[in-house]
């Protein structure tokens, strides 16, 4: 099967969207399929190898696709811009699978729109790929992500700051584009009816059994809030920085969106950042779960004419739900780092024990540590011992971890905490041969990280002391 476009968003969303076609690519190439992927939507993967370099490169759209840029603003790294929007993307439609589920299908790359501003509306292959990589790796860890269906190269030089690189687009799968950012955009311009609109839609679209409320935004945006508190959780716990938490790049869905400058950490430090230019350090490792509160907070705020069109109980009514959103992401934190240590139950001590561990983690490989810990709740340190730099404080915590565990808590550990995450020097090493031509390296790398949980050591290893420290990069 193809394709089957239905267009909600350009039918139900009036004053939302610009109605433009991608660039027409001189002369594309397919370099990446995913062929899971493709069966899991119902798509035959052998019809889009044939047809891909067409329809994933912008050179010709696949049949019912009605390509719109969507208009969207967004707070960046703090500063609200009241006009963001597809600078460089083309959402063409949303394919719907044989059972029913539906999928944004987006160009990334694609060509400039009204929303491009000073960018060239294009995208270049190493970051296509990097953003396919890690979005493969995050939906092999059970994470909710945005994934790549395909990446085609255009066949234009395109000039970035490391010299000129070949043009790429990518082709992108979400649950929808619909972000904080959205919202914002109708709020700051006093379209209620318009924000009325997208809130029915977005509860139709992703949270169809919300319990029926008097006031749909609210119960929107309590759905909402619970699902971010469970994707922080689970970055955190997986050593993930989003590196762009900006309130476009959040998405109502509750995927991961927008991998632009984001990496795994290391060697733990909590005031990690890898993004360029992020040199306050807003969105640290550290910080990611007050930054998922301060997004919440422009999202309720962007809502507030719903709540109460007359303003008297609205923001009483926001802060409320703000309230509680610290103690459910508090308590998703606590179930995720339970379960990558092999509690047993739940114990008031329990984050008072996840503190103490972060402190004696300084400098040990975030990943390797939980994956050697499920050794040691078996009796075994060997393997864990070497990696930190210093051991003095792990001494002191390991008994009382050890009282806490559960009887099969190895076992437990083993199937969540995982061994291979993409390696930033691998994943490096993957886009420079990618870029040269040479797609091997990637294709081994990506087939790691498709069974985090089966221990390749080649893909595990932290890396060699030359590297570092990493740098990450937006909007290439
Ligand atoms: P991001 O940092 O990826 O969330 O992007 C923020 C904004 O910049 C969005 O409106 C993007 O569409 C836009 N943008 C990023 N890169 C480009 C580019 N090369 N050309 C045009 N717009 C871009
Ligand atoms: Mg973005
Ligand atoms: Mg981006």
């Amino acid at each position: 099967m193809t394709f089957r476009f239905d267009n909600t968003w350009a039918r139900d969303l009036p004053g939302t969207f610009l109605r433009l076609a991608p660039d027409a690519a001189p002369a594309p190439e397919l370099v990446f399929l995913n062929r899971p992927l493709a069966a899991d939507l119902g798509l035959d993967a052998d019809d889009l190898a044939a047809q891909g370099a067409a329809w994933f490169s912008g050179a010709a759209l696949p049949p019912g696709a009605d390509p719109v840029a969507l208009a969207y603003a967004g707070h960046q790294f703090g500063g609200f811009s009241p006009v963001l929007g597809d600078g460089r993307a083309h959402l063409l439609g949303e394919h719907l699978a044989p059972d029913g589920r539906r999928y944004d299908l987006q160009l990334k790359g694609s060509g400039k729109t009204p929303f491009s501003r000073g960018g060239d509306g294009k995208a270049v292959l190493g970051p296509m790929l990097r953003e396919a990589l890690v979005s493969e790796a995050m939906a092999a860890l059970g994470v909710p992500t945005t994934r790549a269906l395909a990446v085609a190269t255009t066949g234009e030089g395109i000039w970035r700051d490391s010299g000129r690189q070949p043009g790429a687009v990518l082709a992108r799968i979400a649950a929808s584009h619909i972000r904080v950012g959205s919202f914002q955009f109708l709020s700051a311009r006093g379209e209620t009816d318009k924000l009325q609109a997208l809130t029915t839609y977005t509860l139709a679209r992703h949270y169809p059994d919300a319990p029926a409320a008097e006031t749909p935004a609210l119960a929107l945006f309590d759905a909402a809030a619970a699902r971010q508190c469970r994707l922080i959780a689970q970055w955190m716990g997986l050593g993930f920085l989003h590196g762009v938490m900006n309130t476009d790049n959040m998405a109502l869905s509750g995927e991961t969106i927008d991998y632009g400058p984001c990496a795994f950490l290391d060697a733990f430090d909590p005031d990690t950042v890898f993004s360029s230019i992020d040199r306050q350090g807003r969105y640290s490792w550290a910080n990611q779960p007050r930054i998922l509160l301060w997004n919440l907070a422009r999202l309720a705020e962007a809502l507030l004419p719903l709540i109460d069109p007359n303003g008297d109980t609205a923001v009483a009514a926001a802060n409320d739900r703000l309230d509680r959103v610290a103690a459910l992401y508090r308590s998703e934190w606590l179930a995720v780092m339970r379960a990558k240590l092999g509690l047993a139950g739940e114990d008031a001590t329990d984050g008072a024990l996840i503190d103490e561990l972060l402190a004696a983690m300084q400098g040990a490989d975030w990943t390797l540590t939980f994956r050697r810990l499920a050794g040691a709740a078996a009796g075994d340190t060997a393997a864990l011992r070497p990696l930190f730099p210093d051991f003095t404080l792990m001494q002191g915590w390991l008994p009382r971890w050890q009282a806490r565990l559960a009887p099969d808590a190895a076992a437990r550990m083993l199937a969540v905490n995982p061994a291979v995450i993409p390696r930033n020097h691998r994943v490096e090493e993957a886009l420079t041969a990618a870029t040269g031509g040479d797609m091997a390296p990637f294709d081994a790398l990506l087939q790691a990280l498709r069974e985090p949980f089966v221990e390749r050591e080649a893909y595990m290893l932290p890396p060699p002391s030359g590297f570092g420290p990493y740098v990450t990069f937006c909007g290439t």
